[in-house]
């Protein structure tokens, strides 16, 4: 029972494209609750990493565990983001002609699956949740907004929330800051700050900033494997870490 007490947990993981390995031999483990960053230069893995755990890239070899009993290697992509595990890509997606309220109301259908959507109707403690989520996203001042409308900053707010939807156990965001105003990136450690906790959160990030104010621990990949992990301070005074950031 090696993954006990994980949300999410990777051993030996290997991935090869056309014989170049992305992953190299990967073991990584995150645990319930925590809030964790992962750095690394560009063609570190980071992206393959995320499409590993999403089940869009499927490894060579290795483990990879979602609690301490569910083989995300034995689910299809549909099948792990059932299991409670959120995806957000770099670009906010959200239906731009529909006002915030409704774009977190499509969500919550969406969750339900499409025959039931037919008769859908939100109960109390939907509603309960719905509210909560918009004020975790900053945007309980914007419900009948439409979502064309809002800020860059705003509209990936709103796709986290749509994600919130759903109640994810672990959530993996794709540089979630780029592109934002300091303000926002600053709002956005907020938000971060409260779902931690709650909900468990990987997120790739270049902003050192935005990491320095949200990560316990920061894990440094690089070719495809974990050249150090620590507080961000730890891992910044790493020589290897150094090297690979600055060059030789
Ligand atoms: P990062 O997100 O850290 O920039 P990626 O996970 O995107 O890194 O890529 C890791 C390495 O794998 C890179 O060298 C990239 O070129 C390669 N790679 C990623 N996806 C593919 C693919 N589908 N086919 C071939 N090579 C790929």
């Amino acid at each position: 029972d090696l993954a006990h007490g994980r949300i999410l947990y990777l051993e030996g993981v290997n991935v090869s494209f056309d014989g170049f390995k992305a992953i190299n031999d990967l073991s990584l483990d995150i645990a319930p609750g925590e809030l964790r960053c992962i750095i690394g230069p560009n063609g570190a893995g980071k992206t393959t990493l995320m499409d590993i755990i999403t089940g869009k890239t499927r490894p060579d070899s290795g483990t990879v565990y979602f609690g301490s009993t569910i083989d995300l290697l034995r689910h299809n992509e549909p099948g792990i983001a059932s299991l409670g595990i959120g995806r957000k890509f770099q670009k906010p997606t959200v239906f731009e002609e529909l006002t915030v309220f409704e774009n977190l109301e499509l969500a919550l259908k969406t969750h339900k699956g499409v025959a039931s959507s037919l008769f859908f109707r939100i109960d109390s403690a939907q509603s309960d949740r719905l509210a909560e989520t918009l004020h975790t996203i900053h945007l309980a001042g914007s419900v009948a907004r439409r979502a064309g409308d809002l800020s860059h900053g705003q509209k990936q707010w709103l796709e986290i929330g749509m994600l919130l939807m759903q109640d994810p156990k672990l959530l993996l965001l794709d540089e979630p800051v780029a592109g934002m105003t300091d303000e926002e990136t600053a709002r956005t450690a907020e938000l971060f700050l409260r779902l931690k906790g709650r909900h468990s959160l990987m997120v790739v990030e270049h902003d050192m900033g935005f990491v320095r104010s949200i990560a316990q621990t920061v894990t440094v990949l690089c070719e495809g494997s974990v050249l150090a992990q620590g507080t961000l301070d730890q891992v910044q005074a790493d020589e290897r870490v150094i090297e690979v950031y600055l060059g030789r």
